[in-house]
């Protein structure tokens, strides 16, 4: 069986190991230069930094990649576990500590907000619930197959279904068991995890602090860049070819067959195709021909961001590994983007490695990647937007800090919206394909499969199960059960 993978980033090469364990041929087009996609990296001077993700969850899923393929993980890839996942900051000066172990976390909310930890507690304990319930059958499996919901587990989860809260919003169930402000909008900002909106998001998805506190937040060693080469050198062991600088142009069907995929004038037969590029691009530029599924591609976007690379030639003790500097007026900033704007007092992200992974950054200096959430790209004016949000952060962190910044930064590349997506195809530039907003987003989403093309399957964060890394890996792995299955 010969399979054609367009795209190499982390889901088409998931995509690629599984199938090519298989025992399938399996050939990678991917346009860029290199694998990863939007988890790649690039340096600036002596500066290296991650494209895109920073946040390594689910490490597991990474792992089990080489277990298939009869491979000692440890042997390829390494990570450590981070006993603080992120420092909370405030302008009033609060400061919160979260540390990966759920008491420590809860202790240390009780000492600065004077709350009971068994808040915290009970919070994370009712995540831990609701992805029992639910994990499985919305993550780990095809919504769109008839043996899923005939499927005893799957019908279990669904008499669960008015445990979820499902019908109230993120926001309004922290409120409701959180009740502190502060509080409130620390486990808000777990919506953005998938580029959702805590106001609107269903309360679904307060599973997500349950990752973190649960399993972990994790930094490979020599940072997020080695997730996908390690995968990409595993698929190449695994026998599979790559052709970079590659662009597909077409995707041949024939007689409702995928039958190949043509780059330029040059058409090669494959049995079947596998599409790790964004849904929407694989449709109206590979498939124009073919009728489209309108309502899926006009789905809301998750959203984007302002991403400042800083090389900053002095170190910040007091700045974990992920930060947040939180904005005074959390549902006017979602409100702002929503409106398609950029809110005057954003939250900034920070990230840097170069504390625990050597050689990211000169002596005596940090690379921060500073990102700022941002509406999708409909044509703003994002030169002025950059320059405004450029000046609001480092006002911003200049106050949090105590120090001016801006004489620190002797490095610097910004991405916009529109720069993610001309470098990552990614529709409208959103970080994970279509938000998460609605009850039934999970249900929305593009299938791994085509229902009108047979051989046509899809992967990556624009189709079942959605965006981030562990989700990418799983929707290569539906897809390749699908695959097996079908066979
Ligand atoms: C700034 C940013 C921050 C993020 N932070 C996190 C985080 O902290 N944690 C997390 O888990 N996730 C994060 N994400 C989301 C995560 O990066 C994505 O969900 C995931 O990497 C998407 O992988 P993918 O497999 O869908 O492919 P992509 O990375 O989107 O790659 C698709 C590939 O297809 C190629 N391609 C496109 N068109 C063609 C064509 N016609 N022919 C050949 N090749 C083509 C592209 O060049 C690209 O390499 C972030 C994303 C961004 C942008």
């Amino acid at each position: 069986m010969r399979t054609a993978i367009i795209g190499a980033g982390i889901a088409g090469l998931a995509a690629a190991v599984r199938l090519a364990v298989q025992g399938h041929q399996v050939e990678v087009f991917e346009a860029a230069e290199g694998p990863g996609g939007k988890l790649s990296e690039f340096s600036l001077g002596d500066y290296r930094f991650d494209l895109g993700p920073s946040l390594f969850t689910m490490p597991q899923y990474v792992d089990e990649l080489f277990e298939l393929a009869g491979e000692n993980p440890k042997d390829y890839f390494s990570y450590e576990r981070l006993p603080v996942v992120c420092h909370y900051f405030w302008e009033d000066g609060t400061r919160i500590h979260a540390h990966a172990a759920k008491e420590e976390f809860a202790e240390e909310v009780e000492n600065v907000l004077d709350i009971p930890a068994s808040r915290v507690l009970q919070m994370l304990s009712d995540a831990e619930r609701k992805y029992q319930i639910s994990g499985r059958t919305f993550l780990e499996k095809s919504l769109h197959k008839l043996s899923t919901w005939t499927n005893l587990e799957v019908l279990k989860a669904m008499l669960k279904i008015p445990q979820l809260d499902l019908f109230r919003s993120m926001d309004a169930v922290h409120r409701r068991e959180l009740q502190h402000p502060k509080l409130v909008q620390l486990f808000n900002r777990f919506a953005t995890y998938n580029g959702s909106n805590p106001y609107k998001a269903p309360g679904l998805l307060t599973i997500i602090p349950h990752f973190e506190h649960h399993f972990g937040a994790f930094l490979p060693e020599g940072g997020m860049y080695s997730i996908s080469q390690s995968v990409y050198e595993l698929a190449r062991r695994q026998g599979v070819k790559f052709h970079f600088n590659t662009k597909v142009d077409e995707i041949l069907v024939d007689n409702g067959a995928a039958t190949g995929v043509r780059s330029g004038d040059k058409e090669q037969p494959f049995d079947q195709v596998v599409s790790n590029m964004d849904v929407f691009f694989t449709y109206r530029e590979l498939l124009p021909q073919q009728r489209q599924p309108e309502r899926i591609l006009a789905q809301q976007k998750s959203t984007s961001a302002l991403i400042f690379y800083w090389g900053i030639k002095k170190t910040f003790p007091e700045l974990n590994c992920h930060n947040i500097l939180f904005s005074e007026d959390y549902p006017a900033e979602f409100a702002a983007m929503e409106r398609g704007e950029m809110y005057e007092d954003p939250t900034v992200y920070i990230n840097k490695t170069s504390h625990l992974v050597p050689g990211d950054a000169p002596e005596g200096c940090e690379n921060w990647f500073v990102m700022i959430n941002a509406p999708c790209d409909a044509g703003q004016d994002w030169e002025l937007l950059q320059q405004q949000t450029r000046q609001r952060t480092i006002a911003k962190i200049n106050n949090i800090l105590g120090e001016d910044i801006e004489p620190l930064i002797e490095e610097e590349w910004i991405m916009t919206p529109p720069v993610i997506q001309t470098k990552t195809g990614s529709h409208l530039g959103s970080l994970y394909g279509t938000s998460s907003n609605s009850k039934m987003a999970a249900f929305m989403r593009h299938p791994n499969f085509s229902h009108r093309i047979s051989n046509l399957f899809f992967v990556g964060g624009s189709v079942h199960p959605g965006g981030g890394i562990p989700l990418c890996l799983l929707s290569a792995k539906i897809m390749s059960e699908m695959v097996m299955d079908s066979h």
